[in-house]
């Protein structure tokens, strides 16, 4: 796995790729960003944008959701997949905040992931980009493109997020998140772009790729991947005579 300066070194050169790497979803407030993260889940940010005007109109706050009519929620956000679940959770953690934290979003991890609905991920999104504290969201991007980097090396999402805050400031985990979502979104996909790739050079799956002189592709992925999950072999047994 990379050193913290290299691994410093490939965010910073995806970053200059992606000036624009910031949260898609739309939002006003903590409250608004948790809504509509909860909802992402399954859901393209965009389709996620298209319904939380509506949801925000109607029930601008938690105390207004928390007493929310389900059926009306449901509706509302009825296009964005399991809705029903998905209006369950915004009402639980409506109520919760209501309950427990004066109807505001606190601004800690414990308190965060104490919430229905709410994981690790969900708390990070929300701490880097609404309350202005460091979070590093790790989500199915993060996890393939930093792996195939060399910057990770698990594919437990709370190991990779410790992996990677522990090798970069603080100040800069949300918006390398941010990078790393949408170089996974945009070039380096289930099947890269490796030639439009800035980090290429640096990169352990393409160079792994280019020795062995074979197209970057899913199968590739999921062959090393068993092929390093595999225990090694213990040398043959010499037999008696
Ligand atoms: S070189 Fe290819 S596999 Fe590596 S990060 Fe870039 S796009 Fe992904």
């Amino acid at each position: 796995m990379k050193s913290a300066a290299e691994t410093q070194a490939v965010i910073e050169a995806l970053a200059r790729q992606h000036p624009d790497a910031d949260t898609e979803l739309h939002y006003r407030s903590a409250f608004e960003l948790l809504v509509a993260t909860i909802l992402s889940a399954q859901a393209t940010d965009a389709g996620v944008n298209n319904v939380t005007p509506a949801l925000f109109a109607r029930f601008p706050d938690a105390r207004a959701l928390a007493g929310a009519p389900a059926a009306e929620v449901e509706q509302l956000i009825h296009s964005t997949g399991f809705f029903r679940q998905k209006a369950k959770a915004l009402m639980g953690m409506s109520r919760a905040l209501v309950e427990h934290h004066g109807g505001e979003v606190p601004r800690t991890m414990e308190a965060l992931v104490k919430l229905p609905g709410v994981g690790r991920k969900t708390a990070n999104v929300v701490l880097g980009h609404a309350l202005g504290v460091p979070g590093l969201p790790v989500d199915r991007h993060v996890l393939r493109v930093s792996n195939r980097l060399g910057i990770a090396d698990s594919d437990d999402p709370d190991r990779v997020e410790q992996q990677l805050t522990g090798a970069l400031p603080p100040g800069f985990w949300t918006r390398a998140s941010d990078t790393l979502i949408l170089h996974g979104r945009r070039i380096c996909k289930p099947e890269p772009l490796c030639s439009q790739c800035t980090a290429a050079e640096a990169c352990a799956f393409r160079a792994e790729a280019v020795d062995r002189a074979e197209p970057v592709t899913p199968r590739t992925t999921k062959r090393r991947q068993a092929a390093r999950a595999k225990p090694a072999q213990k040398p043959a047994a010499s037999r008696r005579r």
